[in-house]
């Protein structure tokens, strides 16, 4: 199965809708009609009033909730992180060290040692994989830092990695400083694939023809799921297979895809994988990260005997180490089979309470039906934004590709020079949070699990206000 980034692995085709769509009893009727409506109750969304409280709205706004898109920079404090964190901290007080093995009967959080593993048994269901091929651990940066480790394996003909050439600049300084740490030339190593002049999309067909120049010095190619700032969502499954039948291994950073697309990495054969947790995860600032590693890069092999396991290189660290023998003491590193054998360091209980609360929430639904409303909100987005107005006289351009396939929740909205300012001031005003981007940029998120076809509805009325002032 490949080419397949809609709801169920098929094409989804774009959402439609008729000329009187664009009413707000038009949008307060897909709210009815919205399954999973009710999950927006489960969050905390800031409200107007303790906005403008630090100056950050207008002041004397209501205590209404302000309209937040901006979950793909940080998303909203689910209901369900006080309640696990009350848990978290009764364990912590009342039996002290024990509860790193003690079972708290009216906890929804497992004893710490096993805490983990019930985040990877949540987690792996938003990126398409088992249990066992991801880890909840660290953060983004660091845990690519440690997948390059283990993935980036320079030769004598193969060294260069592929990359994005707008790429996030944690992950450009992380593969820069990869590359110089085998004291290779990082700038004749880092080949950026990037859109044609004037463009904003970046072209499957481009990205596969680098990898055909490439296909003899190259040996990774790490790209985003989701690009950050345009908002386009690469064809996966199409990019994995071809890089791979050239001898590349392929990672995908999913720090926007996270939570936001229906990425099936198992099935797509990604070699390695990692993201953050706290945009369309939810999980709060700095959260826990997480990472996944194809059961085929897993495997440990005793066959030639117990003390010698034979597993792929890594930078390890005794929580790395099979549990059962974790606590023996005796320096014979045995990893954890999977993902799991990647972790280094004891992962802080704290982070993983938010983590798990989070995704309490996920597991009240899935990432099909996610995405299903996602693709329909978003549809919703462009339609009024662009309802009335033609190519030529429009103040603003959508950079996000228009293919529901190729994007997620996101549109990125690039506006001609000098309006960002005063945009984003009338956005503020009016208790709308949503990000902005120097020099002309403003990204808006409408998010499947709490934001409304009613907030789309007055983030355009709003917006194209702002515009009609200029
Ligand atoms: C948000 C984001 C990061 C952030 O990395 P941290 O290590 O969590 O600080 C890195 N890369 C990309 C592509 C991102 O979108």
């Amino acid at each position: 199965m490949t080419g397949s980034n809609g709801t169920n692995g098929v094409k989804v085709t774009k959402p439609t809708f008729p000329a009187e769509a664009a009413t707000k009893e038009y949008a307060a009727s897909l709210d009815a009609q919205d399954p999973l409506r009710e999950l927006r109750d489960q969050f905390i969304i800031p409200s107007k009033a303790n906005l403008a409280s630090k100056k950050l709205a207008k002041p004397g706004l209501s205590k209404e909730s302000s309209i937040y898109f901006c979950g793909n920079s940080l998303g909203i404090q689910p209901k369900a992180v006080a309640k696990y964190m009350e848990a978290q901290l009764d364990t912590w007080s009342s039996i002290g060290v024990c509860g790193h093995f003690t079972d708290m009967e009216d906890s929804p959080l497992k004893p710490w040692q096993l805490l983990s593993e019930q985040a990877s048994e949540s987690m792996c269901k938003l990126v398409g994989a088992s249990p066992e091929e991801v880890a909840a651990m660290a953060t983004l940066t660091v845990n690519l830092h440690l997948l390059l480790a283990s993935f980036y394996k320079p030769t004598e003909k193969r060294q260069k990695i592929l990359m994005d050439w707008k790429a996030f600049p944690s992950d450009h300084y992380a593969i820069e400083s990869h590359i110089a740490w085998h004291g290779l030339d990082s700038k004749e190593n880092m080949v950026l694939i990037g859109p044609d002049e004037d463009t904003y999309e970046i072209p499957t067909e481009k990205i596969l023809s680098i990898i055909d120049k490439h296909a003899e010095d190259a040996a990774v190619l790490l790209l985003p799921g989701i690009q950050y700032y345009t908002g386009q969502l690469f064809d996966i499954p199409r990019i994995t297979e071809y890089a791979q039948s050239r001898g590349l291994i392929v990672g995908w950073d999913l720090a926007h895809a996270y939570g936001n697309a229906d990425v099936k990495l198992h099935d797509w054969n990604v070699d390695f994988a990692a993201w953050c947790t706290y945009k369309y995860g939810n999980a709060g600032p700095g959260a826990m990260g997480g990472l996944f590693v194809h059961e085929r890069h897993g495997k440990v092999d005793y066959s030639e005997g117990e003390d010698s396991p034979k597993f792929r290189h890594r930078l390890t660290g005794w929580y790395g180490g099979d549990r059962s023998v974790r606590f023996q003491m005796d320096n014979k590193f045995k990893p954890i089979p999977g993902a799991n054998g990647y972790v280094v360091s004891n992962p802080s209980v704290i982070d993983l309470t938010t983590l798990l609360a989070s995704l309490s929430v996920f597991d009240q639904t899935s990432m099909a039906e996610l995405r299903q409303k996602s693709i329909k909100l978003t549809a919703y987005l462009e339609f009024l934004l662009l309802k009335d107005t033609d190519e030529k006289t429009r103040l603003f351009e959508i950079i996000t590709p228009s293919d529901p396939n190729a994007r997620g929740a996101q549109l990125s909205l690039l506006l001609k020079p000098g309006l960002l300012h005063k945009v984003a001031e009338r956005l503020q005003d009016a208790g709308i949070i949503c990000d902005k981007r120097e020099p002309g940029v403003v990204r808006a998120a409408p998010v499947p699990l709490y934001n409304t076809f009613s907030e789309v509805y007055t983030f355009v009325e709003t917006f194209k206000g702002a515009l009609a002032e200029q």
